[in-house]
C-alpha cells in the first residue's frame, strides 16, 4: 500500500464531494472505510479490516465483487479495444450483447439501446415514449404517471418523476409536473384494490395526457425497500394496455434475479413496453445501462430521417463495458446463480421475520435477496437510527448503509451462505444493541 490512510481520509475530505452525504459532518464526524480491494461478498480496509459489503456497493455488485470471470473479460476486452463510437460503427460486444439480453428479456422486448447508467436508461425510455408520441399522432401526450416514493436516478428528467421528498424538494420548481399515484402499501388485497383503482381513476382523467406510466416492479429500492405485490405491476400493465399508454418499468434495481426471477415483472407475468436496465447488468465492474425497446415503438422512429431518435452518450454500448455484461449473462446461466439464491432468500426470509419481533423494530419485509425492516420511531430518510446500527454492525465488520429508519441487506446473489448466515446475525445483533 503506497499512500497512508491519514493521507487518503484528508486528500479526500480536502476535495471530494460525496454523494447523499451531509458533507460538514462527514468532514466533522465520519472516519470513513478507505478501501483498497474487494472480492465477492467482501471489501478490505487499506488497514487490512475486512467488511462484509451487505448491500452489494449500492446493489451493482450482484455477482460479488471482482468476480474472476468478469475481470478476465475486463483484461481481454481492454486489450483489443476499449472504446469505439457506436454512431453508424459497431462492434462484436455490443452485438452479441444484445442478442443474448434479448433472449433472457421479457417477450416482446426485441431491440437494445445502450447508455450509461440507471439514470441513463430511464430518461431514454422517457425520451422515447415522448418522442413516439410526438411523431405518431399523439402529440399532447408530455406527461408520466409515476408511484409515490419513487426513485428513477439523478438526472432533471427522471428526478421529476421521483416520489422521495427530501430528492425532489430542491427541484420542484424546475421540473414538468408529472401525476403520481400510491402504490398498494401492504400485500393484503384491499390495499391492492385501492391502488388499482386510483391508477384507474387516474388514467380515466388523464389519460389523453399521458405518455407512459412508470415503475419500480414489485419493490422501490431508495424509497426504503417498500414492497408491493406483483399484481399491482399486472393492473398497471392492463391498465396501460387499455389506455393505450406504455408501461416503463424501471428494473435497474429489481432485475437481475434480485426479486427472485431474473425480472421482478416476471413475477407478475407481464412484460412492458419499455424496460430500463443497469447495476448487476454489467456486474458492478462498469457504468453500463440498456434500454429494451418494443417492436412497436421502434416502429414508430422509421422513416424520414428527423423521426430518428437523436440522441446517444459518447460512450454508447462501450466495449469494455459490453464485454463484461456479456459474461455476466453467461456466469448467470453457467453458474446457476438464480437457482443459487433461493436457499439464500429463504434464509433472509426468515431472519427478517425473526427480527420483527424485536422492540427496536417496527415491521420488516423481505424479497428475494433484499430483507429489510424499519426502526421503531422517527421515519423517513433523514432520520438517525438507522446510522446507529450502521456504527454497530461496522464494529462487527458489517458495511450496512442504511436509508434513514430503514436498515436493509441485499448482498451478492451468490453470497457463500456462512458468510450470509454471519451478515445475517451481525444485523441482528446490530439491531437488538440499540438502546
Ligand atoms: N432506478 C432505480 C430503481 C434505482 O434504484 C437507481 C439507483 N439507485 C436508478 C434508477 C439510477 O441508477 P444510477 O445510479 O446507476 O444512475
Amino acid at each position: 500500500m503506497g499512500e497512508s490512510r491519514e493521507r487518503i481520509v484528508a486528500l479526500d475530505k480536502g476535495r471530494v464531494w460525496h454523494p447523499y452525504t451531509p458533507m460538514d459532518r462527514y468532514r466533522a464526524e465520519v472516519d470513513p472505510i478507505v478501501v483498497d480491494r474487494a472480492s465477492g461478498p467482501f471489501l478490505w480496509d487499506v488497514d487490512g479490516t475486512r467488511y462484509i459489503d451487505a448491500n452489494s456497493s449500492w446493489w451493482v455488485a450482484s455477482l460479488g465483487h471482482n468476480h474472476p470471470r468478469l475481470v478476465e473479460a475486463l483484461h481481454r476486452q481492454a486489450e483489443r479495444n476499449c472504446h469505439s463510437a457506436l454512431a453508424g460503427m459497431t462492434h462484436g460486444p455490443a452485438a452479441e450483447l444484445a442478442e443474448r439480453l434479448c433472449a433472457v428479456a421479457p417477450p416482446g422486448l426485441p431491440y437494445v439501446f445502450y447508455s450509461d447508467d440507471g439514470s441513463t436508461a430511464v430518461e431514454v425510455a422517457l425520451k422515447l415514449a415522448l418522442q413516439y408520441w410526438a411523431q405518431n399522432g399523439r402529440p399532447e401526450r408530455v406527461r408520466f404517471v409515476s408511484l409515490e416514493g419513487a426513485f428513477h436516478g439523478e438526472t432533471l428528467g427522471v428526478t421529476a418523476l421521483g416520489g422521495v421528498e427530501v430528492f425532489r424538494r430542491p427541484f420542484a420548481g424546475a421540473v414538468p409536473e408529472h401525476l403520481f399515484v400510491a402504490p398498494p402499501t401492504g400485500e393484503g388485497a384491499r390495499d391492492t384494490a385501492g391502488a388499482e383503482a386510483a391508477l384507474a381513476a387516474l388514467l380515466d382523467a388523464h389519460a389523453d395526457r399521458v405518455a407512459a406510466v412508470v415503475m419500480e416492479p414489485v419493490v422501490q429500492g431508495a424509497a426504503g425497500m417498500r414492497m408491493y405485490p406483483p399484481s399491482f405491476v399486472r393492473a398497471a400493465r392492463e391498465l396501460c394496455s387499455a389506455h393505450d399508454v406504455f408501461l416503463v418499468l424501471d428494473e435497474v434495481f429489481t432485475g437481475y434475479g434480485r426479486t427472485g426471477p431474473m425480472w421482478a415483472c416476471e413475477l407478475a407475468g407481464v412484460s412492458p413496453d419499455l424496460l430500463c436496465t443497469a447495476k448487476g447488468f454489467s456486474g458492478g465492474v462498469l457504468p453500463m445501462a440498456a434500454t429494451l425497446v418494443s417492436e412497436r415503438i421502434q416502429r414508430g422512429f422509421l422513416g424520414a430521417a428527423e423521426r430518428a431518435f437523436y440522441y446517444g452518450h459518447s460512450f454508447c454500448g462501450n466495449p469494455l463495458g459490453a464485454a463484461v455484461a456479456l459474461e455476466v449473462l453467461r456466469v448467470y446461466e453457467e453458474e446457476r446463480v438464480l437457482e443459487g439464491a433461493v436457499p439464500r432468500a429463504e434464509r433472509i426470509a426468515a431472519a427478517f421475520q425473526a427480527m420483527a419481533s424485536l422492540p427496536q423494530v417496527a415491521r420488516s419485509r423481505s424479497r428475494g435477496m433484499i430483507g429489510a425492516l424499519e426502526l421503531a420511531g422517527d421515519a423517513g430518510y433523514l432520520a438517525e437510527a438507522g446510522w446507529r446500527v450502521y456504527d454497530e454492525a461496522r464494529r462487527r465488520g458489517v458495511y450496512l448503509r442504511p436509508m434513514g429508519n430503514v436498515v436493509y441487506v441485499a448482498p451478492p446473489l451468490n453470497v457463500p451462505e456462512d458468510v450470509l448466515g454471519e451478515l445475517l446475525d451481525v444485523v441482528h445483533e446490530s439491531v437488538a444493541g440499540l438502546g
